[in-house]
């Protein structure tokens, strides 16, 4: 099954920093560690690291 997070509460940076899973330009920052990161890397993130 496919992670799903939450990131209604994400912030939106000012200017794109590299993703810190991809290094592409995001927007996104992560609500949980405030970097650099898109939603969509987040959730592979998690299926990969999930037990
Ligand atoms: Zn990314």
């Amino acid at each position: 099954m496919r992670s799903r997070l939450d990131w209604s509460k994400a912030r939106v940076g000012a200017e794109p920093r590299p993703c810190v899973l991809c290094g592409k330009p995001a927007l996104m920052r992560s609500p949980d560690r405030d970097v650099p990161c898109h939603k969509t890397c987040a959730e592979q993130w998690l299926d990969q690291h999930k037990q």
